[in-house]
């Protein structure tokens, strides 16, 4: 006969170890004797029991004080055999591996489920949405089909048979939860299982109505108008409460979520609250500044560049960007990268022109390209008879460079 050892001992805690503390080490022991992580473990096996039956004792206020008392007397005399010990703080245990191991064991330890007898709400359902982006910065009506559960006008949602009632489930006593005694290896369990018959209501339906099945519910596909706010951003959602499907022994409806989904436009690109955008102004623009016509969600406004813009500058419209979706009064800007548009087409005279201009504004056409300052006798021996390789693109630039201005020299 092996003698039990003082629950104190077996938790490693002192006899005046708080309810926290206890709680604390017997989770310690809990885990690192559990028998599902140490399979085949005798020992193991063994040293869990024991700490389990310490903290069924040692948690328990009544028969702590007992134990205090009378020691392991208090509960050997009762035992009829086996360990006999009755577990009746084993809700308490299970609600902790729940925690403990409940994402190691997949939830096998959660198998007590919580009053499922009780209002549940009703499951939401899900929807989706594409607008463009226009009717995001602006704000939209769109309509959105669903399938939606409603009550059955035929039972009222009751599921049973007009004329019949739903009779109170025999099996859970209307419960709706069944609490299952085993034989565990740590000894009686109790476990708390949501009734099979009547899968948690507590009522069982003897006459189906023959328009639901006996579901209560009819699915109904029903359009909704939905008023989507102005700065809505792609990827959120609208909530619109009560449009799930009905909930259960008298819970509210769920809600239905409408995903928006914002189609990109070909002129702004949006960041936030912010808009960005490219607009091409001419070299003459930029350099002797001009009102040019901007884009912008509210239409299209003048804005006056300045003389001497540089290309890639970029100028800030405050206030042109998206509103706020809580607060439509506050808006984004709008950013204006202006884009010195260089011409690829030009005619002969537009070309001499420029020419003519580039000369006035300090000659930077072929002023990179070294001169030709050989010495006399070089000049002298390659004139002519420079060898055809050498006659490269550049040179022929060069030379068509200094034909143009021939006249200015
Ligand atoms: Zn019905
Ligand atoms: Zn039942």
């Amino acid at each position: 006969m092996s003698e039990k050892r003082d629950y104190y001992e077996v938790l490693g805690v002192d006899r005046n170890a708080d309810e926290a503390a206890i709680k604390k080490a017997y989770r310690q022991l809990a885990k690192k004797y559990h028998p599902d992580m140490n399979p085949g473990d005798e020992n193991a096996k063994k040293k869990f029991e024991e700490a389990t039956e310490a903290y069924a004792v040692l948690s328990d206020p009544q028969k702590r004080a007992k134990y205090d008392q009378f020691g392991m007397a208090a509960f050997d005399e009762t035992a009829g055999g086996g360990s006999g010990f009755d577990y009746t703080n084993m809700d308490d245990i299970n609600d902790m591996f729940g925690d403990i191991f409940g994402d190691l064991f997949g939830g096998a330890f959660r198998n007590r489920s919580r009053s499922s007898n009780g209002p549940v709400q009703g499951e939401n359902l899900y929807s989706s949405v594409r607008i463009s982006f226009m009717d995001a910065v602006k704000g939209c009506e769109k309509e959105v089909s669903i399938v939606q559960k409603t009550e059955c006008p035929t039972c009222h949602g009751t599921g049973a048979r007009p004329g019949t009632t739903p009779v109170v489930c025999p099996k859970c006593q209307g419960r709706g939860q069944i609490v299952y005694t085993q034989q565990s290896f740590f000894g009686t369990v109790q476990n708390v299982q949501t009734c099979p018959d009547c899968r948690g209501t507590g009522k069982i339906i003897r006459e189906k109505c023959p328009d639901c099945y006996g579901t209560g519910y009819k699915s109904a596909k029903k359009i909704i108008s939905v008023s989507i706010p102005a700065g809505i951003d792609n990827g959120q959602s609208i909530r619109l409460r009560g449009e799930g499907n009905p909930g259960k022994n008298g819970g509210a409806r769920g809600d239905l979520l409408i995903e928006v989904s914002v189609s990109a436009d070909p002129y702004f690109a949006r960041q936030g609250m912010d808009l960005y955008c490219t607009e091409d102004i001419s070299f003459a623009q930029a350099a002797l500044g001009d009102d040019v016509k901007i884009h912008t969600v509210d239409g299209d406004m003048l804005y006056t560049v300045k003389a001497g813009t540089q290309p890639g500058t970029r100028v800030r419209l405050k206030g042109k960007g998206v509103p706020s979706v809580r607060n439509s009064a506050s808006r984004g800007d709008q950013y204006v990268t202006l884009n010195v548009r260089v011409p690829t087409r030009m005619s002969a005279e537009a070309k001499e022109l420029l020419r003519q201009f580039d000369e006035n504004t300090g000659r930077t056409l072929g002023a990179d390209i070294p001169q030709e300052k050989e010495p006399e006798e070089e000049k002298l021996k390659t004139e002519g008879s420079r060898p055809k390789k050498k006659k490269g693109f550049m040179d022929k630039l060069k030379e068509n460079i200094k034909d143009s201005f021939e006249d200015k020299e």
